[in-house]
């Protein structure tokens, strides 16, 4: 493949991470993610797996490295293989890591050809232990699935990182199970604080309410009372921070997109199901890249198309809880941005 010039925004930050929705529908409908009626895109307002992937290609041939499949669930995505088989003729040739966020349901089936295309790590979403609570957080999900799913991954030679959402009054009394749990399975945990997306209902049909905001500062002084954290200078250029447990014990992350600036070092753009280019999680700007995969134009209009489009990458977020009430909240779901 011939490269172009690397894409480098206004704030000289090197873009080179992209996350990818593949899909909006989800076979799950978590409380703080969906309604449970959620109206989903009509299809043909869906990228096509072929238009993803001369999309990413392209993004690969402007210097994006890393890539993240996400959704909705990647995984429900029908004849998603198709794209991973395709992106995997990448690595080794501009793309350094290939991999996915998953609610693991049906890892159980696919950790094997996933593992075969090139992944080697695998977010899984998992917010308890307790099978009843895994129900109630997901409404259609079943844990001992996801748990197959997981050893599946495992088997298949895959590093598995679980990512939990924390949640006051929901997953607080677990917190020291699921450190002692990804211990003992040797993954790694991070915890997600809640964000202010989509549907934020009054919490009377399970939806997520503000009053389970549970700031990660409280989570960590909390495990800081059992353990010795070690500050990590792992840096992905994201919202997370590391350390590890206990000197030699699993590494913790935490992704506080709320309460921290993580702005200066982004190196990350999000494409959404529709081939919507998200330039910040934060902020409402995007740039249409259906509408250029779509006109008939060729691969040097679409890079131009990106181009332009991380030319105007803001310099940093604009997520606030205090301004809920007149509109400060981002009215996009996360299953279509990607989380
Ligand atoms: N379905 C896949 C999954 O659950 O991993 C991938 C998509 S999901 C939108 C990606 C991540 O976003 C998950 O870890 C999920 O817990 C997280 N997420 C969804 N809604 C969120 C919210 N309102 N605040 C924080 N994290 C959220
Ligand atoms: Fe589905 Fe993931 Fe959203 Fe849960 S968080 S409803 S699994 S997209």
């Amino acid at each position: 493949m011939d490269h172009a010039a690397p894409l480098i925004d206004p704030f000289a930050r090197a873009i080179t991470y992209l996350r990818v929705s593949v899909t909006d529908r989800c076979d799950f409908r978590c409380t703080y993610c969906m309604a449970e009626h959620m109206q989903f895109l009509p299809k043909r307002d869906l990228l096509t797996l072929e238009e993803l992937e001369r999309l990413c290609t392209a993004f690969v041939r402007l210097g994006v490295s890393k890539l993240r499949i996400t959704g909705g669930e990647p995984l429900v995505r029908r004849n998603v293989m198709s794209f991973f088989e395709g992106m995997s003729q990448h690595l080794g040739a501009g793309l350094d890591e290939l991999t996915l966020t998953t609610n693991g349901s049906q890892l159980d089936r696919f950790a094997g050809p996933l593992a075969a295309c090139g992944v080697r790590r695998v977010n899984v979403s998992l917010d308890t232990l307790d099978p009843n609570k895994f129900r109630a957080i997901t409404r259609w999900g079943t844990l001992d699935k996801v748990r197959r799913g997981i050893d599946a991954a495992r088997d298949a030679g895959m590093r598995i990182k679980i990512n939990t959402v924390a949640l006051k009054g929901f997953n607080e009394s677990e917190l020291f199970d699921l450190v002692s749990w990804c211990r003992a399975e040797d993954m790694d945990l991070t915890f997600i604080e809640v964000m202010p997306m989509g549907d934020m209902g009054d919490g009377t049909d399970g939806t997520l309410r503000l009053d389970q905001y549970w700031p990660l500062r409280d989570l960590r002084a909390r495990l800081a009372e059992r353990f010795a954290l070690t500050d990590l200078p792992d840096r992905t250029g994201g919202p997370a921070r590391y350390v590890r447990l206990d000197g030699t014990g699993p590494r913790l992350g935490f992704i506080t997109p709320l309460t921290h600036n993580f702005c200066e070092s982004c190196n990350r753009v999000r494409v959404t199901c529709t081939g919507q280019l998200f330039m910040c999680l934060g902020q409402e700007d995007a740039a249409d890249l259906r509408a250029a995969l779509r006109g008939g134009a060729g691969d040097g209009a679409l890079e131009d198309a990106i181009r332009y489009a991380i030319a105007r990458k803001p310099r940093g977020h604009d997520f606030d809880y205090s301004r809920q009430s007149v509109g400060g909240r981002m009215s996009r779901h996360m299953s279509h941005t990607g989380g």
